[in-house]
């Protein structure tokens, strides 16, 4: 189906006669699609992912659908008859071969499957700890919906969950094992939550938040063994203390898919190495999503918003349209009744505190070189959308700018400064 208003003798690029393959069942692949017909793509669509489900939302798993509030296909972000609308075959095989001098690739179903545009979108799997008793009943990860499946099936109250890994999923399954009546206890290796993405204040903030609610934290700790006679009946941690527990989640990161890239020629490092356009080494091959890793950036970027965004511009490459303006890196978390929003750079960067989490809300601004770039907003959207507007505005604002208009950011597009020489972020 074109996109509206669209004649196929206008298309930019990539008329009836190419063809884009999509490998990987998630939200980047759906992403491109969508793109791809918006923008007049008239060409064939093939998208090949091993779960039985269409692509779908991942935020909801370690929240609604634990907790029962949201049903599987909830989460699908377009059924199946949604992918035939948009003219996308959809295979559910395995990946397992490219062969970019016949330009087609290879299914462990025995599907040879040819394309003239090739989007890598194959994620990442949760990485696994490599303990005594990791494999025994009871221990869980949680990246797709049968995982979620799974762990729900045991989260019954009363039940005690030891969760290894305070990062992202760890908390918001906490939350949910929590609400769902469940004993939890958080082990983290670091010496605080969520190292990688949040910054110290906020991260005390949750470390409190949990703890208010009942939940067990131990940062500066490891689990070393799972023990129990087929299934959990305890953990046993670094320090050699040993607690008791029914289940455990396992929470420590995820491995991005890189293989089949590899196995291509095609350059890798801790992801699949793409220019600012998504284009790997091999200009007819692009990637997107968790596992694509732009060169220069100091890592991946793991998260609904950058998945969107890269599915963008690849697709706008493979149309030759412009390259989509990017926004600020965006990533939330809901977490009990609290919504955690980060925007734009906040790692390393200097802080001041706008308004202080003690009534449940509050944000923290952050700055790189004297200049705002970055904000974490607990319960406060409103502020996220200011700050949004004014980085991409590119709006210089300074410590002095900003305890100004004390807690009331939009202040701050009321009577903006010029914009910097620099502008956008
Ligand atoms: P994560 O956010 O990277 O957190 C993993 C945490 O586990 C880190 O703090 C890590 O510490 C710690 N850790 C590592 N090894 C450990 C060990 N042996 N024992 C105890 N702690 C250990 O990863 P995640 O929570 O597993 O999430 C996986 C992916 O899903 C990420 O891409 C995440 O962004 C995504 N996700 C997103 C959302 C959301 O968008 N709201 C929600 C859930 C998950 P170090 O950093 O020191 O290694």
């Amino acid at each position: 189906m074109l996109g509206q208003g669209t004649a196929a003798s206008d298309l930019p690029t990539g008329g009836s006669g190419t063809s884009v393959l999509l490998v990987g069942g998630g939200q980047a692949s759906w992403m491109v699609a969508k793109a791809l017909r918006r923008d007049g793509f008239a060409g064939r669509i093939t998208l090949v992912g091993e779960e039985p489900h269409p692509p779908y939302e991942r935020p909801p798993l370690s929240k609604g659908i634990l907790l029962g509030s949201m049903a599987a296909d909830d989460a699908y972000l377009g059924s199946p008859s949604d992918l035939a609308d948009l003219g996308v075959t959809w295979v559910i095989d395995k990946a397992v071969t490219v062969d970019r001098a016949s330009r087609s690739v290879r299914t462990e179903g025995g599907s040879v499957l040819a394309w003239d545009h090739l989007v890598l979108a194959t994620g990442g799997r949760a990485r696994a700890l490599d303990i005594p008793g990791a494999q025994l009943d009871g221990v869980f990860s949680l990246r797709t919906l049968a995982d979620a499946a799974r762990l729900k099936a045991s989260l019954v109250p009363g039940r005690r969950l030891v969760v290894a890994g305070g990062g992202w999923i760890g908390l918001e399954v906490a939350a949910s094992a929590r609400m769902a009546g469940l004993d939890v206890t958080v082990i983290e290796a670091a010496p605080r939550l969520c190292t990688r993405g949040l910054p110290e204040a906020p991260a005390t903030f949750l470390l409190e938040l949990h703890r208010a609610r009942g939940t067990h934290i131990r940062c500066n700790e490891t689990l070393s063994a799972i023990a129990g006679t087929g299934c959990v009946e305890e953990v046993v941690l670094g320090s050699g203390e040993r607690l008791p527990a029914d289940l455990v989640l396992v929470g420590i990161g995820m491995l991005p898919n890189i293989d089949l890239a590899a196995q291509a020629g095609i350059e890798t490092a801790s992801g699949i190495l793409v220019d600012a356009d998504g284009r790997t080494c091999d200009p007819a091959i692009f990637a997107a999503g968790d596992v694509a890793e732009e060169r220069g950036a100091r890592s991946r970027t793991e998260s609904w918003a950058n998945a969107n965004e890269q599915a963008e511009v690849a697709a706008a490459a493979i149309l030759g349209l412009p390259r989509p303006e990017r926004s600020p890196a965006w990533f939330w978390s809901d977490q009990y009744d609290v919504n955690v929003q980060i925007l734009g750079t906040v790692a390393g960067a200097e802080s001041v505190a706008v308004a202080t989490p003690e009534r449940g809300e509050g944000s923290w601004c952050y700055f790189d070189e004297g200049r705002l770039s970055g904000l974490v907003a607990v319960n406060r959207p409103r502020d996220v959308q200011v700050v949004r507007r004014l980085l991409q505005r590119g709006y210089q604002i300074d410590a002095g700018t900003l305890a100004a208009v004390g807690n009331d950011l939009a202040l701050l597009l009321k009577s903006p400064p010029p914009p910097g020489p620099s502008s956008g972020c």
